[in-house]
Formats: structure tokens, C-alpha cells, sequence
């Protein structure tokens, strides 16, 4: 067992002893969807307790499919009526698909690769 989930069950049994577990009610006072960015837990940037917010990351923020189902249980189910999307500086998941675009449009715009080739590579 790696010593960072022995620490991490250490830390849960000490959160649980705490009676800090769940909270009674599943009740949030908004709702977020934010980066998977360690640096960026939402519930410490805007100083919130378990329980106060509904939180939604992947990498990058995405308004996936299930994220945005995710949102509308948050929206129709908790009456939630606040979504933020959080970005977030130097974010790694926005620069890989920066760059995944610009390449993509580099090679569409390349006057040395012939149009056949570049649509028969196209999805
Ligand atoms: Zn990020």
C-alpha cells in the first residue's frame, strides 16, 4: 500500500472520529464546475465546508455530457440555484487542447499536405 493512501485512510479515520463524515442533509448552496487541477479544490478557494457545494471537475472544466447531467441533477433535484464554472490560471488540460487545435489547424492550413490526405485522416 503506497504511503500517500495510508495517509489519506488515516486522515478520513481521523475526519470520521471527528463526527466530520457526512453532513445530514444533501443541501448545497451552489454549484460547481471546475477543473480537476489539485491546486484548485473549489470548496477551499471560495472557503467552504463539506456539504455547502455541489462540485463537478475533470480536466480543463469541461461542460462534458455527464458533467452538464451532473449540473441539472444539482439544479433540478437539490434546488440549487447558483452555477459557477471555475477556470483557473496555468491550467495544463486548456494548454494540451490549445495546442491539440492550433496543430490541427497548422496542418489544415499546411500548403505541403495535399487536401485528400488531410480529409481522409478526418473522423
Ligand atoms: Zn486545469
Amino acid at each position: 500500500m503506497s504511503d500517500v493512501w495510508t495517509e489519506l485512510l488515516g486522515a478520513h479515520e481521523t475526519a470520521r472520529r471527528a463526527d466530520r463524515g457526512l453532513v445530514p442533509q444533501h443541501k448545497p448552496n451552489a454549484a460547481v464546475l471546475s477543473c480537476s487541477d489539485a491546486r484548485v479544490p473549489p470548496s477551499v478557494v471560495f472557503g467552504q465546508v463539506h456539504g455547502d457545494l455541489f462540485v463537478v471537475r475533470n480536466a480543463g472544466n469541461n461542460a462534458t455530457p455527464a458533467a452538464v447531467a451532473s449540473l441539472d441533477f444539482a439544479v433540478g433535484e437539490l434546488d440549487v440555484d447558483l452555477i459557477i464554472v471555475m477556470g483557473h490560471t496555468e491550467c495544463g488540460a486548456v494548454a494540451a487542447l490549445y495546442d491539440l487545435a492550433t496543430d490541427s489547424l497548422s496542418e489544415l492550413h499546411d500548403p505541403n499536405v495535399p487536401q485528400t490526405e488531410i480529409a481522409q485522416e478526418a473522423p
